[in-house]
């Protein structure tokens, strides 16, 4: 029998968070990850910023998470040998009038200080881009090469915890109040970081998700320019080679598992609204975001089960809300420490029914 401390069933952005926090405090895991299938971490674009463009004002916990997430990956940068995140201004291509005086004033605010720039980039002359009523930059921005970044933690798990390829059904999970069994693997804890397929997980059927499908785009154009992410309803961002990334869609009713001309026609259609230019398209994904209805993160451990836990509801915004609450989550399993109300499973305890769930 194999023993560890903890399996984590997903390797996406959620499932290496909470294995590299684990690592911190020195538990030992086992990461399951059925080779990506489904996987919304590998679609992302992995872009970053602290605002809310329609209302223009800071989402939910902004600087806090990118500023715990910019040390988490750096860390780990360091610690892996690899570059995955980088820092880079946000072009932001206003819509409307009100927009652009409302980023003016904004950016006046100390609030508002190191994250706005009432001004446009240099490099937006000389693109094909035409900001009509003008643009502005976010300084407090970037972006994680996710793929590079998911490799490099499977590496790492590989070498230093264990790491298996397969898919985990809970139903051969042995499930008691202090230990689980799956296969040959005893541990205290197995927690799901499975993504947008949590709700179709016994005994987590009991929660509600709200997915959202989301779709890109990698075109080809010699003339375009735009030299760093711009975001004009849609958001792109040159890759190399005259490539670029063209994301996303948000789409809560087509869930269906394949890419659709209508995704690509609205990124397309925002994307042409700022300007002429030449263009093939010559790639296009989708993933399915894993939200939930109240779209706050869900963690914590099942109220009945509670060697069986849950790190999801990552949305739309998995590369900072990942670290900081897998450290969360990691004093929570280990120290006691209460998780913040706003992402714990308690807040759904309403829907826990023992006789129906339990299985
Ligand atoms: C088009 C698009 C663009 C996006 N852009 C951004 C962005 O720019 N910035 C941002 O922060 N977020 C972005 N997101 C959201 C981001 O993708 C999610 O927040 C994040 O990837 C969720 O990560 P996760 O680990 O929870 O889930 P997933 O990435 O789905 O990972 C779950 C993993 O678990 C595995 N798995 C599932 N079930 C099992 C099982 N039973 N056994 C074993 N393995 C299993 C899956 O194969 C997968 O590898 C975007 C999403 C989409 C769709």
């Amino acid at each position: 029998m194999t023993k560890v401390d903890v399996i984590i069933v997903g390797q996406g952005i959620a499932g290496s968070a909470l294995a590299v926090e684990l690592d911190r405090i020195g538990k030992r895991v086992l990461v399951v990850d059925d080779g990506r299938v489904g996987s919304s971490s590998i679609v992302a674009g992995g872009y970053y910023h602290p605002l809310s463009f329609r209302a223009l004002r800071m989402a939910w916990k902004a600087k806090q998470l990118i500023s715990f997430a910019e040390s988490f990956y750096s860390e780990l940068e360091i610690l892996l040998e690899k570059n995955f995140l980088n820092r880079h201004r946000l072009t932001r291509v206003f819509s409307t009038v009100e927009e652009q005086n409302n980023w003016a004033v904004k950016s006046e605010l100390l609030d508002y200080e190191n994250v706005l720039i009432d001004e446009p980039p240099v490099w937006l002359e000389c693109s094909k881009v035409n900001a009509r009523y003008g643009s502005g930059q976010v300084k407090l921005a970037g972006r994680l090469e996710v793929v590079k970044y998911l490799d490099a933690v499977s590496n790492w798990i590989r070498n230093k915890h264990e790491m298996r390829q397969g898919r985990v059904e809970l139903s051969d999970v042995l499930v008691d109040d202090k230990k689980v069994k799956w296969q040959d693997v005893e541990a205290s804890y197995c927690i799901l970081c499975n993504g947008h397929q949590f709700v179709k997980t016994q005994p987590f059927s009991y929660l509600k998700d709200n997915l959202t499908k989301g779709e890109m785009l990698e075109i080809r154009s010699e003339d375009l320019g735009v030299k760093s992410i711009l975001n004009a309803g849609v958001t792109v961002f040159p890759t190399g080679q005259d490539l670029y990334r063209v994301s996303a869609t948000y789409d809560p009713r087509d869930l269906s598992a394949t890419i659709t001309e209508k995704a690509a026609s609205i990124l397309m259609e925002k994307l042409l609204s700022i300007g002429e230019f030449s263009y093939e398209v010559v790639n296009q994904e989708y993933g399915i975001r894993p939200t939930i209805p109240d779209r706050k993160p869900i963690i914590g451990l099942h109220p009945s089960k509670s060697a069986l836990g849950i790190f999801n509801g990552m949305g739309s915004k998995g590369v900072v809300i990942a670290p900081f609450f897998a450290r969360q989550f990691v004093h929570h399993l280990y120290s006691g420490v209460p998780l913040d109300p706003e992402v714990s499973i308690a807040r759904y305890s309403k829907w826990f029914d023992p006789e129906i769930h339990n299985n």
